[in-house]
C-alpha cells in the first residue's frame, strides 16, 4: 500500500476497495516502526489523523470525494496546523499550539486530505541539510549516514521511506528541490505568489513559497490543484482564476524546446550529477525535444545575493519572537531588555542567530545601500537573465544539487560550504520562477541524482507534463531505499 502514488491510492478509495482509516493507519504504523531511524517527524496525533481518515470515508460514501480525499499528507512544521503543535524546529516555537490553520492546510483540509503529523526541518528553515533543527537531525533513507537535504528534510526522507505519500514543503533558496534531489523524490516550487503564504512561517518573505513533495509529477499537479490559489489575506498571492496543474499530464513532449544555461553545466557540480543530468538531457532528445544553449551571467552572484536579502528578511521577521506574545520564554530575567536577550539568545540557535546577525547588518545605516540595495539591483539582473533565456526557450534544465547526499556533520562547521549547495537552486527564487526536480540517477555510493526543470512564470503545468513524459520513460521515481519496501 505504501508504494502506491497518491493517484494509485486516490483510485482505490473512489473504487472503495481501501478506506482513509486503513490507509491513515498503515502509514501510522510505519512511521511508528521507522521514524526512530530517520527522524522524519517532530509531532504526530494519531486521534487527530485518523478522526480526518473517518470523516474522509464518510466523505468518500457520499460520493463528495476528490482526488485528495481520505489521502494522508504529511505537513512541514512550518505550517500552522491548528490544534497542532507546530515548532518549525526551533525551541523558539516548542511549546506553540497553533490557534489557526495556514491557508494551505485550510485547503488541504476542505479536499479531505489527512494531516498525517509535523516533519522535521532545518530550523525556521535556514539550512540544506536538515541537521539545524531542535529536534535533531533527519537522516537519509538511502544511506543513515548522509543528510536527506533542507530544509524540508523531514517531508522528503518521509516520501522517501514511504512513510507518507506526499507531502508539503516550503522553498526560500531551493527547500524543496534540493532535498527532494538528495532523497531521491520530485517536489515542485511554484511561481512566487501562487500557492499564500498565509500561515506558513515566515523566514524570507519575498522568496519563501509553498509547494508539493511526492513520488511522482502526476501527484505533484493532484497536490498543487489543492494548495493554489488566491488567499486574500497574503499581501502578493495572485488573483489568478482556478488552473488544472494537470491538464498537461497527456501531453507529448515533441517539439518543447529545453534550455541549457552553460553555468549550470560549467565545471561546478560532481561528476557523477553531471553525468545523470546529461543523461536526462539525452532522453529529452528521445521525447523529441530540442536543446538550445542559454546563458545566465548573473547566475554566479545569486549566491551573495541571496545572503544579504534572505537574512535581512529574516531578521526583520524574526524579530516578533521576543518571549512576550508566544513561544519560548526564558525562565528568568531580570527587566524588559534582559526578558529579550535571554529569551533570544536561549531560543535561537546557531544558524538563526547568525542569519539574524548579518541581516541587521546588511540592513543598518550607512551599510544598507552598499549592500541591501545593491543586491535587489542585482536581483533584477538575475530575472533579466531568466527572461532573455525564455525568449528562447520552453523551459531550463540542469541539476538541482552539485553533489548527491552529503555525510551528517561534513558541512556543519562550514557555513559558506553550506550555502553553496544552492547554487542552482536560489536564482529561481530570486527571479520568482517555478522550479521542480524530479529523480535522474545514482552515484556509485547509491544516492540519488535530482534534474532541475525552471520554467516560466505559470508554466508550472507544462513542466508537470515533461517531468511526466520522463517518468513514463524512465524509472528512477520508482526506486525504493533500501529496507523501506518491505
Ligand atoms: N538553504 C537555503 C538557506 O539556508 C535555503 C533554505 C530554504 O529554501 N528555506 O537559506
Amino acid at each position: 500500500m505504501h508504494k502506491a502514488t497518491i493517484k494509485e491510492l486516490s483510485a482505490r478509495l473512489a473504487a472503495r476497495k481501501l478506506s482513509s482509516v486503513e490507509l491513515t493507519r498503515h502509514f501510522l504504523s510505519r512511521i511508528k516502526a521507522l521514524n526512530q531511524k530517520y527522524n522524519c517527524f517532530i509531532t504526530l496525533d494519531e486521534e487527530a489523523s485518523l478522526g480526518q481518515a473517518e470523516a474522509a470515508d464518510r466523505l468518500r460514501a457520499t460520493g463528495r470525494g476528490q482526488a485528495l480525499t481520505g489521502i494522508p499528507i504529511a505537513q512541514k512544521d512550518i505550517f500552522c496546523s491548528r490544534g497542532w503543535l507546530t515548532t518549525c524546529g526551533s525551541k523558539m516555537l516548542s511549546n506553540f499550539v497553533s490557534p489557526y490553520d495556514a491557508h494551505v492546510v485550510e485547503r488541504l483540509n476542505a479536499a479531505g486530505a489527512v494531516n498525517l503529523g509535523k516533519t522535521n526541518m532545518d530550523e525556521f528553515a535556514m539550512g540544506s541539510s536538515s541537521e539545524t533543527s531542535y529536534y535533531g537531525p533527519v537522516r537519509n533513507p538511502w544511506d543513515v549516514a548522509t543528510v536527506p537535504g533542507g530544509s524540508s528534510g523531514g517531508s522528503a526522507a518521509a516520501v522517501a521511506a514511504r512513510l507518507a505519500p506526499g507531502a508539503i514543503g516550503t522553498d526560500t533558496g531551493g527547500s524543496i528541490r534540493q532535498p527532494a534531489a538528495l532523497s531521491g523524490i520530485c517536489g515542485l516550487k511554484p511561481t512566487y505568489g501562487v500557492v499564500s503564504r498565509y500561515g506558513m512561517i515566515a523566514f524570507a518573505s519575498s522568496l519563501d513559497q509553498g509547494g508539493p513533495m511526492a513520488r511522482t509529477a502526476e501527484d505533484l499537479a493532484l497536490l498543487m490543484n489543492v494548495m493554489a490559489g488566491f488567499d486574500a489575506r497574503d499581501s502578493t498571492s495572485l488573483e489568478r482564476g482556478r488552473e488544472d496543474y494537470a491538464r498537461e499530464i497527456g501531453r507529448q513532449a515533441r517539439g518543447l524546446k529545453i534550455g541549457l544555461p552553460r553555468e549550470f553545466f560549467a565545471e561546478g557540480a560532481a561528476p557523477a550529477v553531471m553525468k545523470a543530468v546529461e543523461a536526462a538531457v539525452a532522453e529529452f532528445g528521445k521525447l523529441g525535444c530540442e536543446t538550445v544553449d542559454v546563458s545566465l551571467p548573473n547566475m554566479r552572484l545569486s549566491v551573495p545575493v541571496y545572503y544579504v536579502l534572505a537574512p535581512a528578511e529574516a531578521s526583520s521577521n524574526l524579530a516578533r519572537y521576543d518571549g512576550v506574545r508566544y513561544g519560548f520564554r526564558a525562565p528568568e530575567y531580570a527587566d524588559l531588555p534582559d526578558l529579550y536577550r535571554k529569551t533570544r539568545s536561549q531560543g535561537f540557535g546557531w544558524e538563526v542567530k547568525r542569519r539574524i546577525l548579518i541581516g541587521t547588518y546588511v540592513l543598518s545605516h550607512g551599510y544598507y545601500d552598499a549592500y541591501y540595495i545593491q543586491a535587489q539591483r542585482v536581483r533584477r539582473l538575475i530575472a533579466r537573465d531568466f527572461a532573455e533565456a525564455f525568449k528562447r526557450c520552453d523551459v531550463i534544465a540542469g541539476p538541482t544539487s552539485p553533489t548527491t547526499a552529503f555525510r551528517l556533520g561534513e558541512k556543519m562547521d562550514d557555513p559558506v560550504r553550506m550555502y553553496l549547495n544552492d547554487i542552482y537552486t536560489i536564482p529561481a527564487n530570486l527571479a520568482g520562477l517555478p522550479g521542480m526536480s524530479i529523480p535522474c540517477g545514482f552515484d556509485a555510493a547509491g544516492l540519488p541524482v535530482g534534474l532541475q526543470i525552471v520554467g516560466n512564470y505559470f508554466a508550472e503545468a507544462r513542466m508537470l507534463g515533461l517531468a511526466h513524459q520522463y517518468q513514463l520513460a524512465t524509472d528512477w521515481h520508482r526506486r525504493i531505499p533500501p529496507g523501506c519496501d518491505a
